[in-house]
């Protein structure tokens, strides 16, 4: 079987480099950029590398969700693939699940790997076109698009007949606007809710959320990430990426928030900021392809277009977003399904369809509850100290 895996991120390498273990399976990798450069902190959910169903379900937030969707049997079967991870990929994913790193680090590791396995890997350095990556397709191959957030087929996988329109393959919600703040400081720091309540107390708005578990301490640095949330109008005036000066001289008050936030750290800890801060803008949204593969071009008829005979997956940021970053760990979940099911090799095209698209529905299903839960309650901390404010937003019963 030859699975063809377009789009070298950190989900197309892990799905690759769990292919290339699978027996009878050859992998055809394509990947428009040529380095890794994303250098943003990023770190795996611990569910990842859990060793029991109890421990997966972990999470103060979304434990009781994964109860409810996933039927304990699901759970017993996704642990068991994991544990048949090759050691040399499993070490992988036991490091990075214990803190934080680059994702760039992340990258090239997993190339590595699969570049020092010497097997069952052919790389292709191009930007695919989705008439490419339908053109490569030969009857019995497998196409997975694992392109990220602007995904090159997702629009693709509906037959156009049945297509009313550009974007008709996502369900977006867009939960809000945020300006994400990253910033480096010399001494150990930690944050949990009582500290961002107080580090924020006399910043009526934009206050500054340390991510949990965002706040990092390597050895002689906290790396710091966090969010403040911003209306519509002052993203459309912001450059989507900047730095601490260009926050002062045009968006003084934001700058104020962070100030204040930063100075309760150091009366606290009596370390420096080092260098400056890190912005980006982003629209902090929510979605998911509401197909994640062709299956509506096999339901469509007979045709000679080759998404009708062989199957094709939308893996990582190309199925599924979410704003409050478990991205990378959904996707690496995503890829470790595919990979089990592209295993099943007597497994019907129509069946590995109908259960892709089943687990990514569920996963969509806890992964939409969490982030309305954790966007709920940072509407509720931003009224903290406006009690009829904040009786607006709770609907008791
Ligand atoms: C500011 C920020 C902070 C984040 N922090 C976290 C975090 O802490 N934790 C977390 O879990 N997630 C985080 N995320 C999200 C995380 O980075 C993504 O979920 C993850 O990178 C998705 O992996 P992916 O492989 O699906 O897609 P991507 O990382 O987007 O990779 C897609 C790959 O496909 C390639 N590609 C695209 N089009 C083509 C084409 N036509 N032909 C060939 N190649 C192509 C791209 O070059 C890229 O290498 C963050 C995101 C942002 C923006």
């Amino acid at each position: 079987m030859r699975v063809h895996v377009v789009g070298a991120g950190p989900v197309g390498l892990l799905l690759t480099a769990l292919l290339q273990s699978t027996e009878g399976c050859s992998v055809h990798l394509s990947e428009k950029r040529d380095e890794y450069t994303r250098t943003r902190m990023v770190q795996l959910a611990p569910y990842l590398v859990a060793d029991s169903v109890e421990s997966y379900r972990t999470d103060s937030i979304d434990g009781d969700s994964v109860e409810a969707i996933f039927d304990p049997r699901e759970l017993e079967e996704s642990l068991r693939y994991r544990q048949s991870i090759a050691p040399d990929l499993a070490a992988l994913l036991q490091g990075w699940a214990q803190g934080f790193c680059p994702l760039n680090s992340i990258e090239r590791s997993l190339s590595d790997l699969i570049d020092s396995r010497g097997h069952g890997v052919e790389r292709t350095a191009a930007a695919v076109t989705a008439e490419d990556a339908v053109s490569m397709l030969e009857p019995g191959d497998v196409l997975v698009d694992s392109t990220g957030s602007r995904s090159l087929l997702r629009d693709q996988l509906i037959p156009p007949s049945d297509r009313p329109s550009d974007g008709a393959n996502t369900v977006n919600v867009r939960l809000e606007y945020a300006l994400v703040i990253t910033f480096l400081y010399g001494q150990p720091y930690d944050c949990n809710e009582y500290c961002k309540y107080y580090k924020n107390k006399d910043n009526p708005r934009y206050k500054f959320i340390p991510m949990v578990h965002r706040t990092h301490y390597d050895g002689n640095v906290s790396h710091v990430t966090g969010i403040v949330n911003i209306s519509p109008e002052e993203y459309e005036a912001m450059p989507s990426r900047f730095d601490g000066e260009w926050l002062r001289a045009n968006a003084p008050d934001v700058a104020e928030s962070m100030d204040r936030f930063i100075d309760e750290i150091k009366q606290e800890t009596h370390g420096e900021v080092l260098g400056d801060l890190e912005i980006v803008r982003i629209p902090l949204d929510l979605y998911r392809a509401r197909n994640s593969t062709n299956r509506q071009w096999l339901m469509s008829g007979p045709s000679d277009h080759p998404f009708v005979r062989s199957p094709v997956f939308l893996a990582g940021d190309s199925a599924i977003g979410s704003p409050y970053f478990q991205s990378i760990s959904l996707g690496f979940e995503n890829a470790m399904f595919l990979a089990r099911l592209v295993s099943q090799q007597d497994l019907a095209v129509r069946d590995m369809l109908d259960r892709y698209e089943l687990f990514i529905y569920k996963q969509w299903l806890r992964v939409y509850m969490r982030s309305k839960m954790i966007k709920h309650n940072k509407d509720l901390f931003e009224t903290l100290e406006d009690p009829l404010a904040l009786l607006d937003k709770l609907h008791i019963y």
